[in-house]
């Protein structure tokens, strides 16, 4: 995922969130309207302006414009609401509530490059508030009366509310975290270019197959592009970059389930067991024959006026007792060296 991708996530996030509240304000003017509390009636279209208009402000990504008068428009509303209907309706919940709001914004404020929010600034002015609130009507009482019947469904109401809330945005907050995560795995394992697994990868491959003990049946294959140099200098790098893209997707073909590793420019490494299932049951030499064949048959037609013809010469070595990994690639890279020296365009298995 690029960073344009990232962005989009993190302001789709925001808007969801902004969604949300605009329709909650909605469904409680019409409660207020229809209690006949005229005060947070008022509140509540002033609170519907400000969620509506938030889009444009998010669009604009400016997300800490937009946390900020969002946090004060919630607090300023519940203190409010509070006051005008009692600690019996419970709309002091949402003060607690909003700590899962603070830190949402902040994990997506954070996935667009912004600075943190200092969150536990935030629960601290709202717990300033929810307590306030609580003093106030416990020795004033509230400014209007509902009535017992009403408090009731109202608390079970904004009770349900916050808890759905709550799990709504620890839900979402979690898919995007471990979402960010798998890809941030993903890109640390695969190559940009041409999706393969890289390096780092197919080393700790090789690594678990040592440890595992059945090394002995596996064999492994550098492959390098002959005279890719020219290439890029004749056509362009950009043919190039279309050329290893290529190149990748055929020996991948070929080589079916086995491990194609983009090794690093214009080196693929192939690592495969004796014992894998193969429907033609093919050798190592065979299938690396047929990836050597396969390219040199292929045109990889870049444009109307461009193709490219090539080779490639594969070094291979089955694992020999004792060897560590490292001499086994060396083993594996030396045989390329031969192939080189010797004319290019072949598999050389020993040597
Ligand atoms: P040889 O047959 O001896 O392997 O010759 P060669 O030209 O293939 O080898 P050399 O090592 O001289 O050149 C490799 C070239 O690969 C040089 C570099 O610019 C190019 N290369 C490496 N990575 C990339 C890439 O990601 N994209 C493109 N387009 N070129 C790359
Ligand atoms: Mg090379
Ligand atoms: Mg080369």
């Amino acid at each position: 995922m690029n960073l344009s991708q990232n962005n989009r996530t993190a302001l789709r996030s925001l808007n969801i969130l902004n969604l949300f509240l605009l329709v909650s304000h909605t469904v409680l003017l019409i409660l207020f309207a229809a209690l006949g509390i005229e005060l947070m009636v008022g509140v509540n279209v002033v609170s519907i302006l400000f969620y509506s208009s938030s889009f444009v402000v998010i669009k604009k990504e400016k997300v800490t414009l937009y946390f900020i008068t969002m946090f004060l428009e919630i607090m300023i509303h519940m203190f409010l609401a509070v006051l005008c209907t009692g600690w019996n309706v419970g709309f002091q919940l949402y003060f607690i509530g909003c700590v899962a709001i603070v830190f949402y914004v902040d994990y997506f404020n954070g996935r667009l490059g912004k600075r943190h929010i200092k969150g536990r600034w935030f629960s601290v002015v709202s717990c300033i508030l929810y307590l306030t609130s609580f003093l106030i009507t416990r020795f004033f009482g509230a400014l209007y009366n509902l009535g017992e019947g009403f408090e009731l469904v109202a608390l079970v109401l904004n009770s349900v509310m916050v808890f759905v809330f709550v799990t709504l945005f620890f839900e979402i907050l979690l898919k995007y975290a471990i979402f960010y995560e798998e890809e941030i795995g993903r890109q640390a394992t695969h190559d940009k270019l041409t999706g393969m697994v890289n390096r780092h990868f197919l080393v700790q491959q090789l690594e678990d197959i040592y440890a595992r003990q059945n090394i002995s049946t596996y064999w492994l294959a550098i492959l390098d592009i002959d005279n890719f140099k020219g290439i890029n200098d004749k056509y362009g790098h950009l043919c190039g970059d279309f050329v290893l893209k290529t190149m990748a997707e055929l020996i991948k073909q070929v080589c079916g389930e086995r491990t194609v590793c983009r090794w690093g420019g214009e080196e693929f490494v192939i690592v495969g067991s004796d014992s894998d299932q193969d429907e033609r049951n093919r050798s190592s030499s065979d299938i690396l024959d047929e990836v050597r064949k396969c390219v040199a048959i292929k045109d990889f037609v870049y444009d109307e006026d461009t193709t490219v013809n090539l080779t490639v010469t594969i070094g291979a070595a089955h694992y020999q007792e004792d060897q560590t990994v490292d001499q086994w690639i060396s083993t594996a890279d030396a045989r390329l060296y031969t192939g080189k020296q010797s004319g290019k365009n072949k598999v050389v298995e020993s040597g």
